[in-house]
C-alpha cells in the first residue's frame, strides 16, 4: 500500500521552512498532497487559488507531491485522499502543545497518524505570519521564499 501524507497549513505565504518539512518527508511517503487550508475568519494576504498556484508550479517537477485546497477537517481531506498520514513541523514548545492535542484527537477520530518534525534551527524563526508583515511594509522576503 501507498504511504501517504497531508501537510495541511495555510501557507500564506509558503516559506522555505514548509519546503524543508517537505523535502524531509518525502523519503518517509510515497506522496505528499500539501493541504491548502481555506478558512474564512482568518484575514489572508494570498487567496487560496494563488496559494494553491504558488506552490504547485514549486513542485511541477516532483511527481510524489500534490497541492490541494481544502476547507474541511484534514482527516476528511486524509479520507479522501487515502491518506494514512499527516505531516507537521514543530518549531517550538509554543507548536508542541497544540499540535499534541490536534494529533491525538485526528489518531482517536480516524486513525490517521500524525509524524512531527523538528524544524531545522535556522528554519525556527521563519512563519508566515512574520514574512507576511515584512511584505505589507514593502520589505524584501525572497531569503524567506522558496526558489522555484
Ligand atoms: P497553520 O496555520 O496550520 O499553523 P502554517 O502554514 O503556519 O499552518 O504551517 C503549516 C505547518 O508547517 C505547521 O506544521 C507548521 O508547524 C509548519 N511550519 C511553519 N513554519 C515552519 C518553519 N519555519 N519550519 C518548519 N516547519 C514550519
Amino acid at each position: 500500500m501507498k504511504k501517504i501524507a497531508i501537510f495541511p497549513g495555510s501557507f500564506d505565504p509558503f516559506t522555505v521552512g514548509h519546503a524543508s518539512i517537505v523535502e524531509r518527508g518525502l523519503p518517509m511517503f510515497d506522496e505528499i498532497v500539501i493541504g491548502v487550508g481555506i478558512n474564512e475568519n482568518k484575514r489572508a494576504l494570498y487567496s487560496p487559488e494563488e496559494r494553491v498556484k504558488a506552490i504547485s508550479e514549486l513542485y511541477a517537477g516532483e511527481p510524489r507531491v500534490r497541492v490541494v485546497a481544502y476547507n474541511d477537517l484534514t482527516i476528511d481531506l486524509a479520507r479522501r485522499e487515502g491518506a494514512q498520514f499527516i505531516l507537521r513541523g514543530l518549531r517550538s514548545v509554543k507548536d508542541f502543545e497544540y499540535e499534541r492535542d490536534i494529533a491525538n484527537m485526528n489518531q482517536r477520530l480516524s486513525g490517521v497518524e500524525t509524524v512531527l518534525l523538528f524544524t531545522e534551527p535556522h528554519y525556527s524563526s521563519i512563519s508566515s505570519s512574520v514574512v507576511r508583515e515584512l511584505i505589507a511594509f514593502g520589505k524584501d522576503v525572497t531569503d524567506f521564499l522558496p526558489r522555484k
